[in-house]
């Protein structure tokens, strides 16, 4: 069999994401995009007919010998190019006129929903200005005011107030602005909205993953409504109760209702859905795939989708399961300064072919000399996808800052809600159950277990709750833990003995002196003592120079709890710019030392570094680690980063608080530690894990 010859109808990200899937497909042999972008001319050949031209891109389809149309924008579908097209005898994935009206009219939608029982925000619908006045000023407010025909996304009114919702129903029922419309007066809901699109044909219907967009144009879902911003999939507050819910009782019931109502769909149901505190609601539904949720939602198809279009345009079930990856994706918008309001257009884009995950275009056209310029409001979006959303996060941004132009913006906050807590008491906990079952095997092969020293010296109240979590530590792990407690007035003389019989004490591993010591003791000298092969701290010049010269060592417990932490999101340094900022021998330097064996370019800075936020900004990685509480803000960081925060400060208020601003960094960032509870514990475990080493090479040794 011949491949086929597919017509994608549209010009925007949506349609070259589905151009995109569909040359994916082995049955696909050319694509067409009528009028497609400069984007959709690398894997189809655009053909110059507008989408609403029903007669022309029919002309065309004929005389081209198209074996499949898929539709992407509305206002082809409301021109009746479906009816037109199945009339001529060609096969199209789109739905009807009179299937389009569950999108193009409001009050159809909302009729349909109350008589089949789909969840749905009470409403009532009015022609004459004076009545719709009326109730309006009988109803709580916020009022939601929907105006009954296509109004390209911006026919939706919340009033706030009173004035508002007067202008818009003038605006609406006596200038007319959007037609002759009635207007729909909606109950106002709240809770997180979202996107769920399935492919259907008559009462078949076909999920796809969920997605969510954001709508507002600025960081912080401020600025006007736009058609969406960006978007990613795996939405943290919908469970798969919801999703089940959702698919049996709003997606599917709507697909059986319009069989039922005589006229069946045939193409892609959406549906604008909310979670309210009653449960989900429709908020509207559309009749077609969504833009941008489209461009995050077909890089997770597996399945081959001209299967799927195909078959349900024929009125069959796909030859087989359809398919979707687990990964995540998000994406984030490029669009032009000014949009939504009026913007310029023309300017050169570069950098596109240094990304790393996928570009949609959006609004973009090769100008005649082969560059690539700006040419609509949203010009392009960078899509990625990873296993989960934090990553898939990080990397779109990298690539949005390899694209050129003068005249684009983006938010920085796409998926914020995908940060993701970078919790140490959560992987401490972890790694201490593995050590318990370490050390039963090790004392069923050594014949005793690893046991640790913890040396106190004075009362200071902080010392003594870490030594005690010390050994609390060590009695979970299934270790000795023995506390030595000496007094203030201890002379460094006999500190020193004390030391030098821990060291030949051959039942113990690891030796540890808690830190700091009464002035009266020089700290180093206390340090030197300790026999490197039992100094846990990896405080010893030994350990320390060995770290440098990159010989065997004991590591440092902080810097090496940060490396796991930094290892446990997925992130892999190498590669990645990573700022330390800090520049002590217990953290900043070692860190600094170990993210450049694991091949990241370090930038080490400190709190009288100029302009410290233009160098933790170009951070993957930044690990903060001075003791100045608020050091570091949101926006010295770089969106998507791993923030690791070491600073422990007591505040006024009684509080710890680390050296970041956490309320500011986290939705900036992909990972943050909380502090408390964030490298604290580590610096504990890798203290365990450093104990057992000593352990073993000892045992080796023997
Ligand atoms: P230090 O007091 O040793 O260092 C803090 C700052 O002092 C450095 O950033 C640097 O400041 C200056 N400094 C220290 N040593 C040197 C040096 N050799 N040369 C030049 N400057 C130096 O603190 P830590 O690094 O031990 O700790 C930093 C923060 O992290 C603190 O808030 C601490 O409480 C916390 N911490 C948390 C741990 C945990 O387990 N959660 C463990 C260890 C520390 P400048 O920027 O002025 O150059």
């Amino acid at each position: 069999m011949g491949k086929k010859k597919v017509l994608v109808i549209g010009g925007g990200g949506r349609e070259h994401a589905i151009a995109d899937a569909l040359s994916r497909s082995p049955q696909v042999g050319r694509i067409y995009c009528a009028p497609g972008n400069a984007g959709t001319a690398a894997i189809a050949e655009n053909v110059s007919i507008k989408d609403t031209d029903v007669r022309a891109l029919k002309e065309f389809a004929l005389s081209n010998g198209i074996d499949l149309t898929v539709v992407g924008p509305e206002a082809a579908l409301n021109a009746g190019i479906a009816d037109e097209f199945k009339s001529a005898g060609l096969k199209i994935f789109g739905h009807s006129a009179s299937a389009t009206r569950i999108e193009s009219s409001k009050e159809f939608a909302k009729e349909l929903m109350f008589r089949y029982g789909i969840p749905t925000a009470d409403y009532h619908s009015f022609s004459d200005y004076g009545e719709a006045s009326e109730y309006v000023s009988s109803r709580p407010l916020p009022a939601v005011l929907k105006y009954d025909g296509l109004a390209a996304g911006k026919g939706v009114v919340v009033a706030e107030t009173m004035e508002q919702a007067d202008s818009a129903l003038k605006d609406m029922l006596l200038d007319h602005s959007f037609g002759q419309g009635r207007v729909v007066v909606e109950d106002y809901l709240t809770g997180p909205e979202f996107s769920y699109m399935c492919f259907v044909s008559g009462r078949n219907v076909y999920p796809m993953p969920l997605a969510q967009d954001h709508k507002r144009a600025f960081d912080g879902d401020r600025g006007p409504n736009t058609g969406g911003m960006g978007a990613y999939t795996r939405l943290p507050f919908i469970s798969e109760e919801d999703e089940r819910y959702a698919f049996e009782n709003i997606l599917k019931k709507a697909a059986c209702a319009m069989a039922d109502e005589g006229c069946p769909l045939c193409g892609v149901l959406y549906g604008g859905l909310m979670k309210t505190p009653d449960g989900i609601k429709v908020i509207e539904f559309n009749a077609r795939f969504g833009d941008p949720e489209t461009e995050v939602v077909l890089p997770l198809l597996e399945s081959d989708i001209f299967d799927i279009f195909d078959s349900l345009a024929g009125g069959q079930v796909p030859s087989s399961p359809i398919v979707w990856s687990d990964e995540a994706t998000m994406g984030v918008v490029l669009a032009s300064k000014g949009y939504p309001g009026s913007y310029a257009k023309g300017f050169e884009i570069s950098g596109t072919g240094d990304v790393s995950g996928k570009i949609y275009h959006m609004g973009t056209k090769a100008g005649e000399d082969g560059r690539l310029l700006t040419a609509g409001g949203r010009v392009m979006m960078c899509v990625a996808k990873a296993p989960s959303t934090a990553l898939a996060r990080l990397k779109v941004y990298e690539d949005v800052e390899k694209i050129h132009c003068s005249n684009l913006f983006h938010r920085n906050d796409i998926a914020k809600s995908s940060s993701t807590v970078l919790s140490g008491k959560v992987l401490s906990v972890k790694m201490k159950d593995e050590m318990k079952e370490q050390i039963v095997a090790l004392e069923a092969k050594y014949g005793r277990r690893p046991s640790l020293a913890v040396v106190i010296v004075g009362e200071d109240p902080a010392s003594q709750s870490y030594v005690r979590g010390k050994i609390k530590a060590a009695e979970y792990v299934g270790m000795d833990g023995k506390l030595i407690e000496l007094p203030a007035t201890i002379s460094q003389d006999e500190l020193l003995y004390t030391i030098a019989d821990l060291n030949s004490d051959g039942s113990i591993d690891g030796i540890l002196v808690q830190l700091p010591l009464p002035s009266h003791i020089d700290s180093n000298k206390i340090i030197e003592a300790i026999s490197p092969e039992k100094d846990v701290d990896g405080f010893h010049p030994t350990n320390v120079a060995n770290l440098w010269i990159g010989e065997p060592c004991i590591v440092p417990c902080t810097p090496s709890g940060i490396m796991k932490m930094i290892e446990s999101t997925g992130v892999n340094p190498k590669g990645k710019t990573a700022v330390v900022v800090g520049r002590s021998n217990i953290v900043g330097k070692p860190v600094a030392k170990l993210l450049l064996d694991a091949n990241a370019t370090v930038l080490l800075a400190h709190s009288r570094t100029a302009d410290l936020g233009a160098v933790t900004r170009q951070a993957d990685i930044l690990v903060v680690a001075v003791g100045k509480a608020g050091l570091v803000n949101g926006d010295m960081v770089k969106p998507g980063a791993v923030v690791i925060d070491v600073g422990v400060n007591r505040g006024a208020d009684g509080k710890l608080h680390g050296d970041c601003i956490y309320d500011s960094v986290f939705p900036k960032a992909s990972f943050v530690t909380p502090v408390p509870g964030g490298v604290g514990p580590m610096t504990i475990t890798m203290l365990m894990a450093n104990t057992i080493e000593c352990f073993i090479r000892r045992m080796h040794n023997c």
